[in-house]
């Protein structure tokens, strides 16, 4: 099977191996180091300076939205969530579970994130922006200098969700005023699901986090931070995915963040290219470079995902919900090939 999927994805061999090995005990100093030097590579090719904290949740990238939301705001905030998709309205149901007041700029499938739109949330009071940079579920990229621009005008914080988005899409935390990142393992760092990273600027967490009644146990961003100083987290954590991200981080930081972008980003535009020939009809509004929707608007979305795994082995991803019948996506991260994408279109013109 291969998978054009947007999480887990085709992992490495490097990767693999790593996996095979036997998972060592992990209150020591080399395990310490690891998790230190893992902080310091992951602050790097995200953009933000060293006096940046990072918790590493293990957890997928939901229990990590989850504790950045319970962790650093309580009753007196209120928050404006993007909701274009499935993340969006996973940012919705947190803040109701945890009775945290929000506004929502609530977009249609299809429908760009415009300055006309978010303007009119201008005159409100909030706290911080949530969104999903790259909202999975349809493949929109939102424009973060609008985001941005936002959040200074208003002296909001920010959080971004780029779980999707990281090593994808340029992303540089400091420069675009993003006060809070979410990244997952299993997206474009290609590991195995279950360990999430939380990165925070300094001036953040101390607002925010440093002196708030904890909300929850497993979940306490403080207590990792704490702990993180010297390379430990509060309980065990995925040790067999430390490890994996240190080899991965390692390679992506020598090859450059700005190649590895560049390199989705040729992957990209070469599916997109040869898709819209084909005849496939990908939506207009601005895409991540992590996965290409496609539309079929005679609904027959599902039966194509079911041949192309069942006869071809070709795995794409589905969509949920009310998407289900009319959109696939194919995803561009892991490790594919330019002759994977070929195959997949091979099949796909056949199928049409
Ligand atoms: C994958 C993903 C998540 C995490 O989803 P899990 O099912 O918890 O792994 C969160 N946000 C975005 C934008 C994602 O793409």
């Amino acid at each position: 099977m291969k998978l054009f999927t947007v999480g887990p994805v085709e992992m490495y061999p490097e990767t693999l191996a790593i996996r095979n090995l036997q998972i060592p005990y992990f209150r020591t100093d080399e395990f310490s180091k690891l998790m230190l030097e893992n902080a310091a590579m992951l602050k790097e090719l995200i953009g933000t300076n060293n006096d940046s904290k990072c918790a590493f949740i293990t957890g997928s990238g939901s229990a990590a939205m989850e504790a950045v939301v319970s962790n650093c705001f309580g009753k007196n905030d209120k928050l404006l969530i993007i909701n274009g998709g499935s993340f969006g309205e996973r940012f919705v149901k947190i803040c109701q579970i945890y009775n945290i007041s929000y506004d929502e700029v609530k977009l249609n499938f299809g429908e760009t994130l415009t300055n006309a739109k978010l303007s009119l949330f201008f005159d409100n009071e909030y706290t911080a922006l949530l969104v999903n940079i790259d909202e999975t579920s349809t493949g929109q990229l939102y424009d973060i200098h609008l985001l941005q621009d936002f959040c200074q005008k208003k002296k909001m914080k920010l959080i971004v969700d780029a779980i999707s988005s990281f090593l994808s899409d340029f992303y540089e935390m400091d420069k675009m005023n993003i006060d809070c990142s979410i990244i997952s393992s299993q997206k474009a760092l290609a590991l195995a699901p279950g360990l999430s990273m939380i990165v925070m600027n300094n001036t953040f967490y101390h607002e925010k986090v440093e002196n708030r009644e904890p909300a929850n146990l497993y979940l306490n961003i403080q207590e990792h931070v704490k702990n993180m100083e010297r390379g430990q987290t509060p309980n065990t954590p995925a040790v067999g995915i430390c490890f994996e991200l240190h080899q991965r981080l390692m390679e992506i930081k020598a090859m450059g963040v700005e190649n590895h972008v560049k390199m989705i980003h040729q992957r990209a535009e070469y599916f997109r290219e040869k898709a819209r020939l084909i005849g496939l009809n990908i939506p207009t509004y601005p895409l991540s470079n992590t996965l290409t929707p496609i539309i079929f608007e005679e609904g027959n979305a599902k039966e194509i995902y079911n041949i192309l795994v069942n006869k071809y082995n070709l795995m794409v991803t589905p969509n949920g919900g009310a998407l289900a019948d009319t959109v696939l996506r194919v995803g561009h991260i892991g490790n594919l090939k330019t002759e994977d994408f070929d195959l997949l279109l091979d099949k796909m013109k056949e199928l049409i």
